[in-house]
């Protein structure tokens, strides 16, 4: 005969079942924080994830475009058929001397200089490269090079891998990656001699390129539908680029501003911390706009873009002569709470004069800072400085621009108690898409066709075919 517990029996019972709950609760939570934040992690700072894996409850707006047709882009059309997806970067870092490490080993193919591949010179077996130039021909010395995939051998050290007098081609095993420097790329890399210079290109899908221009390009915290737009300019501009490109040309496109800036995969920040150049978000702007470019009047658009107009847009006519149809000047209403729109720069008039006298020592640019007045037309102008009375030199804001880092040239200049001030309007050449006002359009609203209708005229979204399709 089972007694029933007494009540004071089951009160000290329940204590310890509440207590053991509490801890189950706590490891759950603990386990679901823990997922989250390695999940928030992989976002910022890189992750190995299959990026097959999407991001954020909240789906991405829809971005209409229409099909591919030769019909509606002759030109794209001609490069169509024998165009593999892929795009050509030329990331050859400021250090030549760069060393290269491949995670999960590589096939390393000496290619003649009409692209025929010669010869596979090394398979799966490298892990560590520095690109050498000697005798005038291209050299690996490789080290960690692995044998059957087991045996490190430090024999190896220093042995060239071979001599290539145009082009060796490292492709990483299954979906590894290479770094170079402080960056990673997906994709293969090349290494040329192009003029005596050992010239890095990596040749990358456009759509993985896009993903990380996007990232590279404009800050995760930008909306969604202004990302799009990004997402959109920079696959026509890279496109137009590689339709473009001179036959001998290495490379499409640069990783720098002066095409688009790509950071990669990965990249190591200065202190050796590694970021995502591609984060989650990237990746899918870059799928929800997957193979969308702008098209005008049957060709693709070279689509200009820059960090800010300042509130006028395309104020450049001369970088757009062969598209002027697509843009034309106009007044930006979205830029305005832009941080860049307007801006003030200080100098001293002695630095004024140190730099102006650096920079260019043969004109007389006098001891003391007399003044500056605008002079010139036109939408940068120019200014005259004052030397003794009645002597001016004549500088341009370009040039004021690039020797005080300003963020324009869209300024002006005044002198006052000892100093210079610059007062300029926006952040970059004005022309195309401006970034700041994509972003804040998005914010209130506009899709990313609005968005791209207003910032180029005459244009429609076409989408390319799916390789293979
Ligand atoms: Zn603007």
């Amino acid at each position: 005969m089972s007694t029933p517990k007494s009540p004071q029996a089951a009160s000290r019972l329940f204590p310890r079942l509440g207590f053991a709950l509490l801890i189950m609760i706590a490891i759950i939570g603990y386990l679901g924080y823990a997922m989250k934040t390695d999940r928030n992690r992989g976002d910022q700072a890189g992750s190995d994830e299959k990026s097959s894996e999407r991001p954020g409850p909240e789906p991405l707006p829809v971005v209409n475009a229409i099909a591919y047709s030769p019909e509606r882009a002759p030109r794209l059309s001609s490069r169509m058929r024998d165009w593999k997806g892929l795009i050509r970067v030329d990331v050859t870092p400021a250090k030549l001397e760069s060393s290269l490490s491949i995670e999960k080993g590589c096939v390393v193919s000496r290619f003649t200089s009409t692209g025929d591949r010669v010869e596979t010179i090394r398979d799966r077996s490298m892990s560590n490269a520095s690109p050498k130039i000697e005798n005038g021909g291209l050299f690996l010395d490789a080290t960690d090079v692995r044998y059957g995939g087991d045996v490190a051998s430090k024999s190896t050290l220093d042995t060239p891998l071979g001599r290539a007098e145009s082009l060796l081609e490292i492709t990483p095993r299954e979906d590894g990656t290479i770094w170079v420097g402080e960056h990673c790329y997906r994709g293969s890399l090349r290494l040329l001699l192009v003029d005596g210079k050992i010239r890095m290109v990596n040749v990358v899908g456009l759509e993985d390129y896009i993903a990380s221009v996007v990232d590279s390009e404009m800050p995760a915290t930008f909306s969604q539908r202004g990302r799009q737009a990004q997402a959109i300019v920079a696959r026509s501009y890279a496109l137009y680029h590689l339709l473009t490109a001179p036959r001998e040309a290495v490379s499409d496109v640069n990783d720098t501003t002066r095409h688009q800036r790509y950071l990669g995969y990965q990249y190591r920040g200065k202190d050796g911390r590694k970021f995502a150049g591609e984060t989650k978000s990237g990746r899918a702007i870059a799928d929800s706009t997957q193979g969308i470019i702008c098209v005008h009047r049957g060709d693709v658009l070279l689509t200009y873009f820059s960090a800010c107009c300042g509130g006028t847009n395309n104020r450049l006519p001369e970088m757009y002569r062969d598209f002027s149809s697509a843009y034309h000047r106009q007044k930006d209403p979205f830029c305005r709470d832009a941080p860049v729109y307007h801006w003030v720069e200080t100098v001293s008039q002695e630095r004024f004069l140190e730099e102006l006298r650096r920079a260019e020592p043969k004109r007389n640019w006098g001891a003391v800072f007399q003044g500056i007045q605008r002079s010139g037309s036109g939408e940068s102008g120019s200014f005259e400085v004052e030397l003794t009375p009645g002597r001016r030199q004549s500088i341009s804001a370009e040039r004021l621009q690039r020797l005080f880092s300003l963020r324009s040239s869209f300024l002006d200049v005044e002198a006052r108690d000892g100093a210079i001030i610059f007062k300029g309007e926006g952040h970059g050449h004005s022309v195309g898409l401006c970034q700041w006002g994509a972003n804040l359009a998005g914010q209130q609203g506009k899709s990313a066709e609005e968005i791209l209708d207003f910032y180029y005229d005459d244009i429609e979204l076409m989408r390319l075919p799916e390789q293979g399709e």
